[in-house]
């Protein structure tokens, strides 16, 4: 049979075993990932994890020590930035402070062909476009000091679109920025990348952003991948103790197995929705907004009372911590909202009724 028509589907950007080193530390450790076309891929992780070594050994501006990259079907690996075909928004924005915004977006559609006047003018359309496109019509003769933050961020996602790049890398792109800024602008690059289909891989730390904005999160740390999957997923089922501590707050609960569907955690015996091994202990994990709080006197499954250690006011919700006697050496942290709380006496000291509904306890692997 013909190969073509045995081959297995390609990802649309395919990277293969990438190592980068400087000297002896390794920032990037055999990362394998595949990124469908038109997807919005977050890579995240803290500070040093290697996300922006990654996204620039994707655009060849870090060249990798071995592992190969291949963009729709084209081993790109060592290719000059210049022979890629992408587009790159940086933290800082990187505007050209002595070119006007027009000029600014057009930088990278140079005219080749032989009618120049035609080829000026179809720069100036596709600049006014591109400006249309992410809000800014009409400031082509601005510089970018008489811009804002944020639209100076504008401006440089329109110049990295301006080339139709197959696909756009960003870097940080809303770091700068101020919070409700970073809100409005991160809405609006993901309604752009859905409208245009483009291919995206951005990068940050903040995991409220990757929650918001990506199709799949490639959560990263010491320069390894830990693990890939939708926001719900990693939020949900993270695949170990780092993804679930970096991605929101929780609870840890580390218990012995008492009965089929039972365990016990300290002074609390819990039903689980798992058939529970008799033989070994078993790790879960509770949302802090998946702790319900019932009346003083209410007696429901897998409801206990806990004593309120501190309590932090944050505007629509709470966070209360509590001594549940659950037999950790971290006390329980829940999450209610603020409006649910009202006219109840929480301070420390106070006693609360507590539940943790049986499907909210969520089994961990066992620890590495
Ligand atoms: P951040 O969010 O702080 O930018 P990051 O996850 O993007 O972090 P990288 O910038 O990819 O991290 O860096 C990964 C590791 O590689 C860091 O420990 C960094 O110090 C190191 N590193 C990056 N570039 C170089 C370089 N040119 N020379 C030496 N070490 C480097």
């Amino acid at each position: 049979m013909d190969a073509l028509f045995t081959r297995l589907p390609m990802a649309h950007l395919e990277i293969k075993q990438l190592t980068k080193r400087y000297g002896n530390f390794v920032a990037l450790d055999h990362i394998d990932l595949a990124v469908e076309e038109g997807e919005f891929v977050v890579l995240l992780g803290p500070s040093g994890c290697g996300k922006t070594t990654l996204l620039r050994a994707i655009a060849g501006l870090e060249l990798q020590d071995s592992g190969q990259i291949v963009h729709a079907g084209r081993d790109i690996s060592r290719l000059s930035p210049a022979r890629r075909d992408y587009g790159i928004v940086f933290q800082s924005y990187a505007l050209f402070p002595n070119l006007n915004v027009g000029a600014n977006v057009a930088y990278g559609l140079n005219s080749r062909t032989g009618d120049r006047r035609a080829a000026r003018q179809g720069i100036t359309q596709r600049v006014e476009e591109m400006l249309e496109l992410v809000g800014l019509p009409g400031t082509e003769s601005k510089f970018p000091a008489q811009l804002s933050g944020g639209q100076q961020q504008r401006v440089a996602l329109a110049r990295a679109l301006a080339t139709s790049p197959d696909l756009l890398l960003l870097d940080e792109p809303l770091s700068a920025l101020d919070a409700i800024e970073r809100v409005r602008l991160r809405s609006e690059i993901r309604g752009l990348q859905t409208r245009l289909g483009v291919t995206t891989i951005m990068v940050t730390h903040d995991q409220e952003e990757a929650l918001a904005m990506a199709d799949r999160i490639v959560v990263m740390k010491n320069g390894q991948v830990q693990q890939v999957g939708q926001p719900q997923e990693i939020y949900r089922s993270p695949g170990n103790d780092f993804v679930a501590d970096f991605i929101g707050r929780g609870n840890l609960i580390e218990a012995t197995p008492a009965g089929a569907q039972h365990i016990r955690a300290g002074d609390l015996l819990l039903r689980c929705r798992i058939e529970i091994d008799q033989n070994r202990k078993h790790r879960f994990y509770v949302r802090p907004e998946d702790i319900r709080l019932h009346n003083i006197l209410d007696d429901c499954e897998n409801s206990f009372t806990a004593q309120v250690l501190k309590y932090e006011f944050l505007g629509p919700y709470s966070l209360v911590t509590l001594d549940a006697k659950t037999g950790q050496s971290r006390p329980l942290v829940a999450q209610f909202s603020s409006n649910y709380l009202d006219g109840r006496p929480i301070h420390p000291g106070s006693i609360l009724r507590i539940g943790i509904p049986a499907e909210h306890l969520r089994p961990m692997p066992a620890a590495a």
